[in-house]
């Protein structure tokens, strides 16, 4: 029997641990937060070191680029448990040029990487209802696709390269933050014309305007809850890894370019850590009004 390891317990890897579980898979994690692995039919270990030796493939969801190189290849880094033959999987959303580098780095040791970010929200690592774009050896995704598909429900392998997972998720990020750019704006028009929000909602996510994010953030934001289910913080994070890649390629995105000055001046506001969702505060702003339920 294959033994799996999970490095990163927060909103995502929790989701996507819990359901490997539920799939009847023995996992040992490490979580820095030791209390986040609460609740769950796990063996949890006290560093990331200790994953490796129990592990034959390793699943990380930690929250950007330095983050993964510490909890793989710092001092205590579960890349110094592990063996050749090993296979590490990174779920998290970041940099692929630097995910290129780590994929080396690990090969030199005989560990195969893929870099597999995902997409669909805290409810799809909850529901195991994820989307994932998977760079790498396609000998090395089927390895451990049985296992992914506990919590997903899409798996696209989209390049023999390490990295290429990433350069598809940050194509992935475009859409997800000019979706909610729209929400925002809609809802904003709505309210200025005093329509009922919920009825105008309803009305218009069943046609050719819906989408994911009207149809899963759009009442969250009509209810005024700003609980995260992305941060704004990791929503920046993702739109500067979108930027730095559309920068070296040489090709414009103005409205990437327009919701990162926004969300900019909401973690100016001390919004960080709020839902990114939140971006129609932004233009409650600029407005001089609020959505009201
Ligand atoms: P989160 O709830 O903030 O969790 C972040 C996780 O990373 C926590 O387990 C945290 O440990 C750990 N971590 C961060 N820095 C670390 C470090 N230096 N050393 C060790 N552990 C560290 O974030 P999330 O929403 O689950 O996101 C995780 C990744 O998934 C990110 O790359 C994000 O972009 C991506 N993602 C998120 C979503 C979403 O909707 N939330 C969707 C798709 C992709 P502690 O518990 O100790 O803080």
């Amino acid at each position: 029997m294959t033994r799996l390891g999970y490095i990163g317990l927060g909103i995502m890897g929790r989701g996507m641990a819990s359901n490997l579980v539920q799939a009847g898979h023995d996992l040992t994690v490490w979580n820095r937060t030791a209390t986040k692995a609460e609740g769950l039919d796990v063996s949890v270990v006290t560093s990331p070191r200790d994953v490796g030796p129990a592990s034959d493939i390793v699943f990380v969801c930690v929250s950007d680029t330095p983050d993964v190189e510490e909890v793989v290849f710092g001092d205590f880094g579960v890349i110094h448990g592990m063996t050749e033959g090993d296979l590490l999987v990174d779920h998290s959303t970041i940099s692929p040029h630097a995910t290129r580098d780590f994929a080396t780095r690990a090969g030199q040791l005989g560990i195969d990487w893929i870099d597999a970010p995902v997409s669909g929200g805290s409810e799809g690592a909850v529901n195991g209802t994820l989307a994932v774009m998977a760079g790498g050896s396609a000998e090395s995704l089927e390895r451990c696709r049985p296992y992914m598909e506990s919590y997903s429900k899409s798996i696209v392998h989209v390049g023999d390269e390490p990295g290429a997972g990433q350069m598809v998720k940050a194509v992935n990020q475009i859409l997800v933050v000019l979706n909610q750019l729209a929400a925002s704006e809609a809802l904003m028009l709505a309210e200025g014309a005093g329509l009922d929000l919920s009825r105008t909602l309803e009305a218009v996510e069943g046609g050719a305007a819906g989408s994911w994010m009207l149809s899963n953030r759009g009442p969250q934001m009509i209810e005024r809850d700003w609980r995260p289910g992305f941060t704004i913080d990791l929503q920046q994070k993702d739109l500067r890894l979108v930027l730095e890649a559309a920068d070296e390629i040489g090709v414009p995105l103005p409205g990437v370019a327009l919701v990162y000055q926004l969300y900019r001046s909401l973690q100016n506001q001390g919004l960080g850590a709020e839902g990114n969702h939140a971006l129609v505060k932004a233009l409650e702003n600029l407005a001089g009004f609020e959505l009201s339920e």
